[in-house]
């Protein structure tokens, strides 16, 4: 089913994993934006999947550009966006660099709400295709509502609620990456069964109307029981290190460059 045309081997790369402030935040003088603890330097979310020469883009941070030069990425095949918030396409612009590196268009997957939205505010990104790439992005434009294949591989969108807000998920063979979620339906919760890396959005240890605190977040990692489970889109409120002593064994904060191999 869902595990269809994945190789043995996946990498992961976390591109960023803070919220939407990023870390440190503007005018903060708080202990975690000031640690010297290089983990606690979040830019926003966004991350890569990485399947033979495949590579698949999670979403467009602000900070897309100096994340990709920083993790040496080099190629994107296809972008797929969990939402339309601007934390996750602030860098969206910068796609077309990787139109100019594929001398393509750039496939771009997300659901109709995300579609519409994107199709608003970046209208410039899907008409008038250059005849040479890189002056701007060229990218066509799916709207996903079930199991799509990507280059002979099945992705599996996940539906989750941010707060109110139904956003997606991705489930790429035994790696899901869910980010901005505050509850998991239990039809999606079945889609994240007999996984070996649960990526899954924690902000802080306190609740949220709109995210997973930390404790919310395991609850569902001990419901789902991955192999392992990385906690992503932190905010200031927990330091790295105070996010960890707070995790059992099999449970990992995330860290902005971070490369898991799956299984791992
Ligand atoms: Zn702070
Ligand atoms: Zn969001
Ligand atoms: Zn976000």
């Amino acid at each position: 089913m869902a595990d269809r045309g994945w190789e043995d081997r996946l990498e992961f790369t976390f591109l960023g994993t803070g919220t939407s402030n990023g870390i440190p935040v503007i005018g903060c003088g708080c202990d975690v934006c000031r640690s010297v603890d290089p983990r606690d330097r979040r830019g926003r979310c966004s991350a890569v999947v990485h399947d033979g020469e495949r590579v698949f883009l999670l979403d467009t941070a602000t900070e897309l550009r100096s994340q990709a030069l920083a993790v040496g990425l080099d190629r994107v095949d296809a972008v797929l966006m969990t939402h339309a918030h601007a934390d996750h396409t602030g860098g969206f612009d910068d796609l077309r660099r990787f139109n100019e590196l594929m001398g393509r268009h750039l496939p771009v997957y997300a659901d109709q709400g995300t579609a519409t939205l994107l199709r608003e505010r970046f209208a410039y990104c899907f008409v008038d295709a250059f005849p040479f790439y890189g002056g701007k992005p060229d990218l066509v434009l799916s709207d996903v509502d079930g199991p799509f294949d990507l280059f002979g591989r099945e992705v599996t969108p996940i539906p989750v609620f941010h707060g109110r807000l139904p956003i997606l998920g991705f489930r790429f063979g035994r790696l899901a990456y869910v980010t901005d979620a505050k509850t998991i339906p239990p039809d999606s919760m079945a889609l994240l069964r007999g996984l070996d890396v649960l990526v899954l959005n924690a902000l802080r240890a306190t609740p949220h109307p709109t995210h997973l605190s930390l404790p919310e977040a395991v609850a569902i990692i001990d419901e789902l029981r991955p192999r392992h489970a990385y906690l992503t889109h932190l905010s200031h409120q927990l330091s790295h290190a105070a996010a960890t002593a707070m995790l059992p064994t099999g449970i990992e904060v995330a860290y902005d460059g971070l490369k898991v191999v799956v299984p791992d």
